[in-house]
């Protein structure tokens, strides 16, 4: 132990070094630390995992006084206090969910200026009680942690974050240091402005991980895919990553009968079953760990090889995330996202039901349209996830599965109008196995009975294998001219954007690979 401010006097890299355990900064690291050192205001803007709270942890206890965290997140909280308890730093949290004893414990410990690093949520930072408190302490360096909530134009606004403006009257000449992951130019203005930080220097890194090959595929006997994407990495750490509890559970003990060393992981597990997957996870062995996004928090194995997703994440954001969890050490690493029509629809239709607020499940919505727009693209993967974060690339990557076998497409437009017209023919409201069955004139007693037979759409398309109209619908889905009714999986057109391809005032452009790929995988599968 010792008083606050014992490591007063050592270098920054001292610090690094004792307290943190690491051998050198990393990246922007060494210079935002710099300027935090010499009393100067710094929006640090680096992704996920690119290290951020070392840039003010470091200084916050190279500086006399206590440092003082602002975090929205009372879980993310707690981890950052737990993780710091643990290298003998006497850090603290102030939240609305201590209990009472806890508060006034902390109280105590801040009264007799024991405290190191001080994380406290907005609102309660700027209470009168803890502002009068704080206030008569000396603070070496305010943090400002997910610094875009600030932003109303963000997809985490979080009005209490307004209020930090009037923190240099409360804290006159202590340096602030605002971070965030959310890189986009609009959101950097608004924590400028809203901050009254106008002097900030912006220290920004790239978001470009050049050693993940990405690569995305429509799914078609996911299993079969995601055995051959394991394949060359058997001796490896792998993560491949599941919409549900349940798959986790099926996918994983798939994956073991078959001789990987799999093991399920999410937030159904006991604490035990959690600790020993974690175990064998870290120990430096082979393993698949099959996961729902439960599995993210505080893993930093450097050898993950492989990130497979069996179904897409809601938004950029969290897929950059995810797949930033292969090659930390910086070789080479495979990504996979295998999509498909349904998991769109299906996202689709849950945000529209869910009660969140307009204005939030609009910014969702646009979320989640960008990742759509994502799979389906037709040209560098690594230049459209990065221009989701407001990073330009002037030149293709040259490493993703687009930019090594660039996607040959071809005039989709007829069997487009063809797909739209059996559905609004047959009423909107049957699945793509009816409408297509319906195109390509396979008799049932369901059709025959619906008297789908008779209409005008029937058999136009029996020159097209059922793959084929299977990968018009999910391309038809991704560009939002279709979409899901109703949980049953009902089709339905999306007037504004199906009007014009209907008409045939807009071409289709459709990706050859995606519908070559299911009639592939339908050819070996039978
Ligand atoms: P962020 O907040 O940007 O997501 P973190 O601060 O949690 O990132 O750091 C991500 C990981 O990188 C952590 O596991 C951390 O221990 C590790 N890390 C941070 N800085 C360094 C460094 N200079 N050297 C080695 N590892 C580091
Ligand atoms: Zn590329």
């Amino acid at each position: 132990e010792g008083g606050r401010d014992r490591f007063v006097g050592l270098s920054p890299r001292e610090v690094l070094h004792r307290v943190f355990g690491f051998p050198a900064f990393r990246g922007l690291q060494e210079q935002a630390v710099d300027r935090v050192m010499a009393g100067d205001d710094t929006l640090v803007l680096m992704p996920t995992g690119g290290g951020k709270s070392v840039c003010y942890q470091v200084p916050a206890l190279c500086r006399p006084g206590m440092g003082l965290v602002v975090s929205p997140l009372i879980a993310l909280m707690d981890d950052q206090v737990a993780a710091l308890r643990q290298l003998g730093v006497n850090a603290a949290a102030l939240h609305s969910e201590l209990d009472g004893d806890e508060a006034s414990r902390i109280r105590g410990d801040l009264f007799n200026g024991r405290v190191d690093i001080l994380y406290v949520s907005p609102e309660r930072l700027l209470s009168p009680g803890t502002l009068d408190r704080l206030s008569r302490q000396q603070i070496s360096v305010i943090a400002i942690d997910e610094a875009h909530c600030i932003s109303a134009w963000g997809h985490e606004f979080r009005p209490e974050y307004r209020a930090l403006q009037t923190l240099p009257e409360h804290f006159p000449g202590v340096p602030r240091i605002a971070l965030t992951a959310t890189a986009d130019p609009r959101t950097r203005n608004d924590i400028l402005t809203a901050l009254a930080m106008p002097e900030a220097e912006v220290l920004s890194a790239s978001f470009h991980r050049p050693n993940l090959m990405i690569a995305a595929r429509p799914k078609g006997g996911e299993m079969r895919q995601l055995v051959d994407a394991l394949q060359k990495h058997r001796n490896d750490a792998c993560i491949v990553y599941c919409g549900s509890r349940a798959r986790t559970e099926r996918i994983a003990a798939s994956l073991r009968e078959k001789g990987y060393p799999a093991c399920a992981f999410h937030a159904g597990l006991s604490p035990q079953e959690k600790r020993a997957a974690l175990h064998r996870f870290r120990s430096g062995e082979p393993i698949v760990i099959v996961a729902t996004i439960a599995f993210g928090m505080g893993i930093d194995r450097p050898d993950v090889r492989t990130v497979i997703h069996l179904d897409m994440p809601a938004s950029p954001e969290a897929y950059y995330q995810q797949i930033g969890r292969a090659g930390r050490d910086g070789l080479p690493s495979d990504v996979l996202l295998l999509y498909g029509g349904e998991d769109m629809s299906r996202a689709r239709y849950w945000l529209d039901q869910s009660n969140a607020p307009d204005s939030e499940k609009r910014i969702m919505r646009g979320r989640l349209e960008a990742m759509i727009a994502f799979t389906e693209s037709t040209s560098c993967r690594t230049r459209a996830l990065l221009a989701c974060f407001g990073e330009g690339m002037t030149e293709p990557c040259g490493h993703c599965d687009n930019c090594r076998a660039p996607v040959p497409t071809f005039d989709g437009t007829q069997a487009a109008r063809m797909l739209l017209s059996a559905i609004y023919r047959t009423g909107q409201r049957y699945g793509a196995l009816h409408v297509i069955a319906v195109l390509r004139g396979k008799p049932s007693d369901n059709i025959s009975r619906a008297g789908h037979d008779r209409l005008s759409v029937w058999g136009i398309g029996k020159d097209k294998t059922e793959t084929f109209w299977r990968s018009v619908v999910r391309q038809l889905i991704a560009r939002g001219a279709l979409m899901t009714g109703d949980e049953h999986g009902g089709l339905r057109l999306n007037e504004e954007v199906a009007r014009p391809i209907l008409r045939g005032e807009e071409e289709v452009r459709l990706r050859e690979d995606a519908v070559e790929a299911s009639a592939r995988n339908s050819r070996s599968t039978g």
